[in-house]
């Protein structure tokens, strides 16, 4: 499909073929023959850098008679930088319009100048929503005329507090306009929105809804929380040529890590609300011009920030809020080039990764923190690689040519590149030599565990012991726990450590990170009641845990200590008679009492847990 197509005017079609866009992109191919053709009002699910402005401006500028010296359209978004960009879009799209005039207002910056070129009678208000509002508590603007309204970004302006504001202004405008609210996400806020304030919008998403860029790619990396910042590193380093945003989530912590990372030689700055609107468009441009490699920015300093060809989002710390993570990493796998967007997360923040995943509809890579060795290569062949292309000026280096080339003539070329290399790369293997592990031990519940290269790793994540108030006189044995556990949580990769069934309970061991998982699932079914044993601790892998002891004499079996050794149990445990002890065993007790649809936790548990428990020694499996 081309423009002309799509029956836009000729001033438009020629004014975006001076800006060099030949082909409508996919936003703008469904919203332009719908704003142009049907009456409705539009709720489009489109991220930033997929077209979208024109997908609004386009139809818009189509619509507005230059001649009528009235605020035809509004545009609201939700920060200055924004509001700029899309009144200079919009200023470009309509450059061969006679009389079209067009005006962006904006907070932090003086009203009285906002205020003369409002005098220039404008058809087209680009807007950010406070700003807006006292223009018109001062009598300055006036809608009642407006017959197109787009809220853009609209997701943004509510994470920013704007709800009231953009309310109060939708309540300023004639009912007769249309509306198009263009968000990334589609939280229930802005379904509210829509609901109660558009008619009969048609939806339109571009790419899925709430996902994020098709180009990206989820990774995440685990470590110890106070080793973030060497993570950091490590992946920097990883990346030479790494153009990208470090997320964090305080200003404090933006500091931090950009001035860490520029005492470390790192090309890197800070954007945060501290710095004032002049600092912060320094930072911006310099990060555009790719001054600076490596921004580190909170989410809301970050907010105007348009920037298309990042390679990497980097989440210092991920964010509580789906949304945000969404926002983040749409940041990259723009414009049709790949990006990554990585997380730095410590053992208690695994689930929210599977939150995020299941949200997106997108999985996630764990991938092994790179040791010295691995860094040191990539950076030595980036180096290599930068050498091989380096564009030699001749001219200049000839005249000292002869003098290098007798001062260095009994060195053959092997000795020469050692040299070379050395020079740039010394400071570099001296600082990765002896560089630790930074990955946690997969295998995280056995004491003392040493990392995979033979080192000692880092502390596995803390683990606590859970209390089942069902025990062997119920038919309990480790099998069928875990059984159970897997039919109630429905999640087979819960990791179970220590199991110890005594004749009333049965007590066993959960990663923190998988806690909640774990308890809510049995809190939702009646009759087993699943809670933290008393005095439970969370042990860090590294010490030595206390030994449980049982309770009731012999009745016990205790799998403390080697933890959980897998399906071939019989050699390491005592098996426990699940038939005896006068009641119900588990197995009848769940069949009459819970119905047919429970009755298979006996016996789909040992299906479960016989065949994915045979031999290993390591206490942590996952059940398959
Ligand atoms: P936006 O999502 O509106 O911020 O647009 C992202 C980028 O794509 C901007 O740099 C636009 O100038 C550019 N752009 C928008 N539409 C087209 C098009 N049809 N062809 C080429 N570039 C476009």
């Amino acid at each position: 499909m081309t423009f002309k197509e799509l029956n836009l005017k000729d001033d438009i079609l020629s004014a975006i073929e001076e800006l060099g866009y030949e082909f409508p992109m996919p936003v703008q191919e469904k919203t332009i023959p719908f704003m142009l053709e049907q009456t409705a009002d539009l709720v489009a699910l489109a991220q930033t850098g997929t077209g979208k402005t024109a997908a609004f401006g386009l139809p818009v500028l189509n619509m507005i008679d230059p001649t009528r010296k009235q605020v035809q359209a509004l545009v609201l978004s939700p920060t200055r930088e924004l509001c700029i960009q899309i009144a200079n879009d919009l200023k470009g799209y309509s450059k061969n319009m006679r009389g079209m005039r067009i005006v962006p207002v904006y907070g932090g910056e003086d009203i009285r100048t906002q205020l003369r070129q409002l005098d220039t009678a404008p058809q087209i208000i680009v807007a950010t929503p406070g700003r807006l509002i006292d223009l018109i508590e001062r009598g300055k603007v006036e809608l009642g005329a407006i017959d197109f309204l787009v809220l853009d970004e609209a997701d943004e302006m509510l994470n920013m507090g704007f709800k009231e504001d953009i309310e109060t202004i939708l309540q300023r405008t004639p009912d007769t306009r249309r509306t198009m609210l263009f968000s990334a996400t589609m939280p229930k806020e802005i379904a509210n929105i829509a609901k109660r304030y558009m008619k009969n919008y048609e939806e339109i998403t571009v790419g899925t809804k709430n996902a994020g860029a098709e180009n990206v790619e989820h990774i995440y990396y685990l470590s110890q929380a106070k080793q973030r910042y060497m993570v950091l590193k490590r992946i920097v380093d990883l990346n030479p040529d790494i153009y990208g945003i470090v997320f964090c989530r305080t200003r404090m912590e933006t500091k931090e890590v950009a001035d860490k990372l520029m005492h470390d030689g790192y090309n890197a700055d800070a954007l945060h609300g501290d710095l004032s609107q002049a600092q912060r468009d320094t930072v911006m441009q310099k990060f555009r011009i790719r001054n600076i490699q490596l921004l580190v920015a909170t989410d809301v300093a970050a907010r105007g920030l348009d920037v298309s060809d990042l390679t990497h989002v980097i989440n210092y710390n991920l964010p509580d809020d789906v949304e945000i993570y969404t926002h983040r990493s749409g940041r990259t796998g723009r414009a049709n080039k790949k990006g990554v967007a990585v997380s730095i997360i410590h053992s208690k923040e695994k689930f929210k990764i599977k939150d995020i995943e299941r949200m997106l509809h997108k999985s996630f890579e764990q991938q092994q923190i790179p040791n010295g060795l691995e860094v040191c290569k990539k950076q030595l062949f980036f180096m290599i690689d930068r050498m091989e292309k380096v564009e030699v000026s001749e001219e200049q280096i000839e005249t000292y040519m002869p003098q290098i080339m007798k001062q260095l003539e009994y060195l053959t070329k092997e000795e020469l590149l050692k040299r070379f290399v050395s020079l740039e790369f010394n400071r570099f293997l001296s600082y990765y030599k002896n560089a630790e592990d930074l990955n946690l031990p997969e295998r995280g519940f056995e004491r003392g565990e040493r990392g995979e290269r033979g080192e000692r790793g880092p502390k596995p994540g803390g683990r606590i012991r859970l209390k089942m108030n069902v025990g062997e006189r119920e038919g309990i044995d480790p099998k069928r726990l875990l059984g159970i556990i897997n039919d109630v949580t429905g999640d087979k990769s819960i990791n179970i450590g220590s199991i110890e069934v005594t004749n009333k309970f049965t007590f066993f061991d959960v990663f923190a990170d998988q806690l909640d998982q774990v308890v809510t699932a049995f809190a939702g079914q009646s009759d087993v009641e699943v809670s933290e044993a008393k005095g439970s601790k969370t042990f860090e892998g590294g010490g030595r845990k206390p030994e449980y002891r049982p309770r009731s004499g012999g009745s016990s079996s205790s799998y403390s200590g080697g933890g959980y050794r897998g399906g071939d149990r019989s050699s390491s445990s005592r098996p426990t008679d699940s038939t005896g002890g006068g009641e119900k065993p588990w197995r009848n007790r769940d069949a009459s009492d819970r119905g047919s649809s429970r009755s298979s936790a006996g016996g789909s548990s040992e299906r479960r847990s016989g065949s994915s428990y045979k031999g290993g020694s390591s206490s942590y499996k996952k059940r398959s």
